[in-house]
């Protein structure tokens, strides 16, 4: 008898939720600036809003660049795991604990690009929703964003881009990386975790390269 598929494995990837936190790290991310981020050193006084182990980030740039090549912009999923930390409160954000994503891994599928704009084909998001795994060392793989580049506009979420990261991204963490291999720009938007700006949308948030495999510390 042939046992039946895993049911997850045949889902699209879907809308990601808010999880519970089962645990804070005591430490705040750590990571050396991007440097396709012109504005990261300013930003990095806030605490970043995802680490992206250098590994994924080189995946993302080869993926952006082949496609660059062909005239087309392309898109995939940033895959990982939701972490906190402490921070010490400050007059303008109260919150004790600081939330972060820390990206392991980029997939992708099928998709349509062209120069201005870039879709999922149904099948590639099955494809992608394949390449996730579950309960990998305990710990389930959650998307936590999504990526996707331009040709040469420059880093920031359009019109279109917003939309998409409403309908497929709801919760308040999710990340959009923007990548432009020809200016060799990247920027990562997050949605304020201060919830009177949070209705204003995704804005340009802080972000760390991971080299030393730190975010995927055992708990
Ligand atoms: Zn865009």
């Amino acid at each position: 008898m042939v046992p039946p598929a895993p049911e997850q494995h045949s889902r699209p990837p879907s809308v990601v939720r808010e999880v519970r936190l089962r645990r804070l790290l005591v430490e705040p991310p750590r990571g050396e600036l991007p440097p396709w981020d012109p504005e990261a050193a300013e930003l990095a006084n806030d605490l970043a809003r995802c680490t992206i182990a250098a590994e994924a980030w080189a995946s993302i740039v080869d993926q952006c660049r082949s496609a660059a090549q062909r005239n087309e912009e392309t898109i995939g999923f940033l895959v990982g795991r939701r972490v906190a930390c402490r921070r010490t409160p400050t007059k303008e954000n109260r919150r004790a604990t600081h939330l972060f994503v820390a990206i392991t891994r980029a997939i992708t599928g099928e998709h349509r690009g062209d120069t201005v704009s870039v879709r999922f084909t149904s099948e590639g998001l099955a494809q992608a929703a394949g390449l996730l795994s579950f309960g990998r060392g305990g710990r389930s793989e959650q998307l936590v964003g999504w990526y996707h580049s331009h040709l040469e506009l420059g880093c920031f979420l359009s019109d279109r881009d917003l939309m998409t990261h409403a309908q497929a991204f709801p919760g308040d963490d999710a990340i959009a990386l923007v990548v432009d291999p020809l200016r060799r720009e990247a920027r990562a938007f997050a949605r304020p975790q201060s919830r009177a700006l949070a209705p204003a949308g995704p804005v340009q948030v802080s972000w760390l390269l991971i080299t030393d495999g730190v975010t995927d510390r055992p708990a």
